[in-house]
């Protein structure tokens, strides 16, 4: 039976998104977009990242796992005061967190310096609404000695109101924080790059004017979400209050008394219901109840049905009024507030159902697949590429850099593979069509002997190191190139790896750092001051844990480079050891790196 569904309109939340991030701009506010109430719904984030937040926030590392997982690769904002019990996944999953309890702090400063990183933190202050937050009078003693720790740095100070007192932001609380803001400031000589001044309930006096000036973040959920500010519930303007909807079927429709016959007593809830006698009404059952929502907060879209009450698996409707003629099987839409927002978000009963806009369904790139790779002959990649919107076309054509450059003219995503290496023609093909471009090589040989070894000389060749003409350096910089998986070189190689600046990351590297941080250095290296990169998988990089990439590791930087949404070339090369991956696995990485997603939702 179908049971309820959220329907989630990704086009609307980006629209709120931007609205929102539009309006603070102006202001001088940044943004951080929460997305906690939707169980870090990836595509709502990443709508929100689309509409300009600077970054996610959330309050489970759960749902922090669900965005990195499916490629968010932005700053995510821990909200809720760490755990003591964990602290390591805290400084490993996200890049800055809201504190209170300086004993996390001391933990999160030692498991962060164990990684070799600096985690930034937000200092939250108190000022009467009795949630999160140091007491004022506690704070000057608390920064002291936060200062003194080296793997936590304060980077702002913030503060969290209208959630459990009630209490309302206004310019004599923020200027309170802004003064505290400048104590610390003023105390240890330092400059706090943040003061975040709370929540969606903050939208009001930031519209009056009431905000001071150095108040320069917010951290946005309900009013992107449900696009209204939350001190009077006002709809935002310019903003949807439908992004989410519930959506129910109508499993029963008929008329019937409005009122129950025979004696009563107390309903399944242990309450005494009472009735008004309306006479007949047509009345509609959907399949949604008191398990999978909370009713009370259910508003019917259309204005002439009233809800009549629940049980566990049942919502009673009266529909005599409905505007629309309703069927048996038909759907019945509801508006809903936080709660049962939340509620319908956190059941495991109800279905999340994103709807896309016109704009994500077809993306109008075009893939041409050149060489004889036996990958192109498996069905099921042409069948991914397909649903994922990419027209193709396969080809065994003879690839030659005029047929690349004018493929990536028309804005094409070529992919390139097969047993032939065809990986220096199609870079002169595309040193054609772009003036600077990135090179991203995921192989466990540098190939960059200047003499002899044809097969271990590709990259010298295409960096000029080679006298045999070819020379693109002045395309492709030696900077703008990363090699991922190195397990072996030569002394000649690491020479020239040395001299010319060109990033590797060997296995150790990136056992150390783990592939999210490498990939993110990695795409940032690649994409400055570039068009674009290539990407150059040697299949051979994928071996067993701690010899070579990980199918996973190799999964997850396929979908960050998706992610990044500026790769103009794919090619898929060498003889894959058949012992880790097979063909189809091979489909899989190709899938991820043109966007396809294990968990879309
Ligand atoms: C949930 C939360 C927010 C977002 O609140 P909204 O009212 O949804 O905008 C901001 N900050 C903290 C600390 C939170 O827990």
């Amino acid at each position: 039976m179908a049971g309820p569904e959220i329907l989630v309109d990704i086009q609307k939340v980006r629209e709120n998104t931007r609205t929102l991030v539009e309006f603070c701009r102006s202001r001088g506010v940044a943004v951080t977009g929460v997305t906690k109430v939707t169980c870090g719904m990836p595509l709502v984030g990443k709508a929100m990242l689309d509409g300009g937040v600077v970054s996610i926030g959330e309050s489970r590392i759960e749902n922090i796992q669900r965005l990195r997982s499916s490629g968010i690769n932005a700053p995510v904002m821990m909200l809720r005061i760490p755990p003591l019990s964990r602290v390591d996944e805290i400084v490993t999953t996200v890049d800055i967190s809201l504190n209170s309890e300086l004993s996390v702090i001391q933990s999160l400063s030692e498991a962060s310096l164990k990684k070799g990183k600096i985690h930034k933190i937000i200092l939250m202050v108190d000022l009467g609404d009795l949630r999160e937050g140091i007491w004022p009078s506690d704070l000057m003693n608390v920064s002291r000695e936060v200062i003194d720790l080296k793997g936590v740095k304060i980077t702002g100070i913030g503060t969290n109101l209208t959630c459990f007192g009630g209490v309302l932001p206004s310019r004599k609380n923020m200027k309170e924080l802004v003064s505290y803001a400048e104590k610390i400031e003023n105390a240890f000589g330092l400059h706090l790059d943040i003061i975040s001044g709370g929540n969606s309930s903050s939208l009001p006096l930031l519209m009056e004017g009431g905000m001071p000036g150095r108040v320069n973040h917010l951290r946005l959920g309900e009013s992107i979400i449900l696009g209204r500010e939350t001190v009077k519930g006002t709809l935002w303007p310019g903003c949807h209050n439908d992004a989410f909807q519930l959506t129910a079927e109508v499993i029963e429709l008929k008329k019937k008394p409005s009122v129950p016959i025979g004696e009563t007593g107390m309903d399944a809830f242990g309450e005494t219901p009472i009735f008004s006698d309306k006479g007949e009404i047509l009345r509609a059952i959907l399949s949604v109840g008191r398990e999978d929502v909370i009713i009370d907060n259910l508003e019917p879209v259309d204005k002439g049905i009233s809800v009549l009450g629940a049980s566990s698996d049942h919502l009673l409707l009266d529909v005599t009024e409905c505007q629309q003629k309703l069927n048996l099987g038909d759907k019945v839409n509801f508006d809903l507030n936080y709660g049962a927002l939340l509620a319908s978000m956190t059941s495991k009963y109800v279905k999340k159902t994103p709807l896309m806009g016109d704009s994500e369904l077809m993306t109008p790139i075009k893939t041409l697949l050149l060489g004889n790779s036996p990958i192109f002959r498996e069905q099921i990649l042409l069948d991914h590429l397909k649903e994922m919107g990419f027209g193709y076309e396969v080809s065994d054509w003879e690839i030659s850099e005029e047929l690349i450059s004018s493929s990536l003219d028309v804005g094409n995503v070529p992919i390139v593979g097969g047993e032939i290496n065809k990986a220096a023609v199609a870079l002169k093909g595309m040193a054609r069509s772009l003036k600077q471009a990135g090179l991203i090589i995921f192989a466990p040989h540098a190939s960059l002997i200047v003499q002899g070894n044809e097969q271990r000389s590709f990259l010298a060749e295409i960096l000029g190191f080679r006298d045999d003409n070819t020379n693109l350096s002045s395309v492709i910089s030696p900077e703008s190139v990363v090699i991922i998986g190195l397990r072996h070189a030569e002394r000649s190689e690491v020479e020239l790896i040395k001299k010319h600046n060109i990033k590797v990351y060997t296995m150790e590297d990136i056992d150390l750092l783990g592939m999210r941080e490498v990939m993110i250095n990695s795409l940032r290296q690649v994409t400055t001051g570039t068009e674009g990169f290539y990407t150059r998988l040697s299949t051979g990089v994928i071996k067993a844990e701690g010899e070579g990439l990980t199918f996973r590791e190799a999964h997850l930087a396929m979908e960050m480079i998706a992610d990044s949404a500026k790769m103009k070339i794919f090619d898929i090369s060498g003889t894959p050891d058949k012992s880790w991956i097979d063909d189809k696995g091979l489909c899989n990485l190709v899938e991820s790196a043109f966007g396809k997603r294990i968990l879309n939702f």
